[in-house]
């Protein structure tokens, strides 16, 4: 059983005799549309003595926000440790794309997890510390986009505690991403 009295996006699951019903209010369906299909499929089910599992899993996949905001920066590196004849073990650089994932059960009284607006240093410490730098002379250890994004989600977590996750591309095509697990 979930409860909560958050103003926006919660659901409250409760035991009737018939089994587990999806309690909400008028004003949060429109917020928890997504959500709520898996609700219903829930509701319906046959198997009630699962319910409390589905029910739990529900809470914490349809009722979560995210947003996300990208940030720039271009930098050079070269990868230690590949094949002699690897293209990333000679000096090269990229235009880096970075995202900050922030996460939140609840919204503030605004209707945010976080204001963009409030995000904005992020991209002045990514100026300061590895924008036209040379990665391997800043990342203690490998500069990897995985390596990178582990980095930028150690410098932006105490800054952000929404922060979910971080992905950073070197090119258009791929993307490495940092989620505690
Ligand atoms: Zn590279």
């Amino acid at each position: 059983m979930t409860e909560s009295s958050a103003p926006y996006g919660t659901g409250c699951f409760r035991t009737t005799d018939d089994g587990y019903q999806l309690s909400v209010t008028s004003y949060q369906l429109p917020v928890i549309k997504a959500g709520f299909g898996y609700a219903q499929s829930a509701q319906r089910s046959k198997y009630a003595e699962v319910m409390p599992e589905i029910c739990s899993l529900i809470s914490v996949i349809c009722f979560m926000f995210t947003i996300t905001k990208q940030f720039h920066f271009s930098a050079s590196h070269i990868i230690e440790g590949v094949p002699a004849e690897h293209p990333c073990g000679r000096l090269h650089g990229h235009n880096y794309i970075v995202e900050l994932i922030l996460s939140a059960e609840t919204l503030d009284p605004i209707g945010f997890v976080a204001d963009y607006n409030d995000l904005k240093p992020f991209q002045a410490l990514i100026d300061r510390e590895l924008d036209h730098r040379h990665l391997n002379d800043v990342l203690p250890g490998a500069t990897s986009a995985e390596a990178l994004a582990y980095y930028l989600f150690q410098k932006a977590k105490p800054l952000w505690p929404q922060l979910a996750s971080v992905r950073v591309s070197e090119t258009p095509k791929t993307w490495a991403e940092y989620r505690p697990g």
